[in-house]
Parts: C-alpha cells; structure tokens; sequence
C-alpha cells in the first residue's frame, strides 16, 4: 500500500466553500459496509449521479473535506441496501492491499465519523437531543452544555523481539493458522509504555525492557487509533492467557506462520522485523 503524504491534499472541513462548485464524491456506508466500484484505473467511490441513483436528497450526510479538487462527502444509509449496478458494498478491511492509501484514510474518516453520529443523538449527561456544532467536530447539548467529540479508542500494539526471533500470537478472534503480534486497549491514566507493559504481561506472561516506537494508523472498526511498538524481551517464559490469546511463540523470519498483509500496522511490522537483523537498532537509525 503506497502511503504518499496525503495531509498536503487533503483540506478537512465542515462544509464546502462554495457548495456544489466541485465535483462530489460520496463514501455511503451500509450497515458500515463501503459503496465501492472496481474500475479498470482501480477502486472508485461514487460520485453525485450515482448518489442520486438512491435519493434526491440525502438525509443526514456529513461534509469531509476537499481533496484533489473534489468535495468528500458522507452518508450512512440503512442496511441491507441494494448497491446500484456496477458497485457493492465491502467491508474497508476486505478491499485489501488494492485500495489506496488515500481512499483507505478518507473512507476509515468517515466510517468513525457516521459511527459517532450514530452513537451521539442525545447528550449522555441530560438525555436530551444533541446538533452538531459549526465551528468544529463536535456535537453540542443546548440543554445542559455537554459536548461531544468523537470517540478515538487508542490501542498498544507491539513486536516483541528476543535474540533475532519476533513473537506471534494466535488470537482467537483469527482464522485458523494466523498469527501477528500482541494488542491492547489503553486504559486512562497509562503511557504507551504502561500499556505495552501490561498487555505483554497479562496476554503472554512475559517482562519487555526498551521499547521504541514504530507508527501508528487510525483503525476505524469502529474507532480505534493503533500505536505500533517494538519492545525487547526481557525476562519470563511465554504462558497465553487463555482468553483472548490461544497460542504464542517465538518465530524466526525464514520460518513464520501465516502474517496480516500490509494494510495493517501489524502487518507492517512484521515486515520491518523481516526487514532488518536487528528491527530495534533500524528504527533508532530512521
Ligand atoms: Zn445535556
């Protein structure tokens, strides 16, 4: 997956400059599955005509931003809809390596977007309805004052690496066979560090010494934003808890289970681990 610097054309907002001077692109979500086509230049993501094809008036839509001169925006429709001909709707994660960086980032954008619009109707302070804020992304209760950003659930996830080998974990929640490295929700008033700490330990039973960072990559299924750490053994033997962890080991490249591709940050890692003899030294040399 090519990661060009998509910052330098992307413009977020909250509403286009001059509405409908641009060409549109619409990411229309349902049941949070991405309205795609697969063109021969690639995936495509519909624009004004092919929205009309389901309303001449979309409800509930949110302005994204421009980007290389189109205006972005979102929609959620209900499930189970009938993609018009050509499309389907996929899940982000099932697009796989073909899908562009930058539609990855803007489409991830706009499910986490729709996903707290969804989960922010009413204030949870006071119950009453929430609107949506102009001046920024935000939703405010007139009743009561609250405000409501959208949720980003930050997540650890880590390389262990110990004498050149790299430990994988089979979690659960995998398909039969696949392995990657350890993860885990960050709990209020920890480090990153604190987290890679206690997450290594309770999963795998095992002590990390330094750690350096790696990279981090917003993970909308729905809201998680992971932080990509490599970490050095430091003492214990590997003993899985049992509930979110069925197996773990320690594997040397030439000798690895079946890995993420690269879509994911774990994915990556890995990769960098293959990559480089020693991973922990190349990522203080970038
Ligand atoms: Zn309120």
């Amino acid at each position: 997956m090519h990661r060009p610097n998509f910052y330098n054309q992307y413009k977020p907002g909250l509403a286009p400059e001059n509405p409908g001077d641009r060409p549109e692109r619409w990411l229309v979500f349902s049941d949070m599955l991405l309205l795609t086509r697969m063109a021969q230049t690639g995936p495509e993501i519909p624009d004004q005509m092919v929205l009309a094809t389901f309303t001449d008036s979309p409800q509930g839509h949110l302005y994204l931003g421009e980007y290389r001169g189109e205006d972005y925006y979102c929609l959620a429709i209900p499930g189970g809809a009938t993609a018009p001909a050509g499309y389907a709707f996929s899940h982000l994660r099932a697009l796989g390596t073909d899908f562009p960086y930058d539609l990855f980032m803007l489409a991830g954008r706009a499910s986490q977007i729709l996903h707290w619009d969804s989960q922010s109707r009413f204030c949870g302070r006071c119950g009453a309805p929430t609107r949506m804020k102009d001046d920024e992304r935000a939703k405010v209760c007139d009743t009561c004052g609250n405000l409501i950003f959208p949720r980003i659930s930050p997540a650890i996830i880590i390389a262990i690496i110990r004498d050149g080998q790299i430990l994988l974990a089979h979690n659960k929640n995998f398909r039969a066979g696949m392995h990657s490295v350890v993860a885990g929700f960050m709990e209020p008033g920890e480090t990153f560090e604190d987290t890679a700490r206690r997450e290594v330990f309770e999963e795998v039973g095992i002590k990390i010494g330094s750690i350096r960072y790696f990279a981090s990559q917003p993970w909308p299924f729905p809201d998680s934003l992971m932080i990509g750490l490599f970490g050095e053994y430091e003492s214990g033997e590997i003993q899985v808890d049992g509930i979110e962890i069925e197996s773990a080991g320690w594997y040397l490249r030439d000798e690895l289970p079946e890995i993420p591709d690269t879509t994911s940050i774990a994915g990556r890692m890995i990769r960098w681990y293959i990559d480089h003899p020693d991973p922990m030294a190349a990522l203080a040399d970038r």
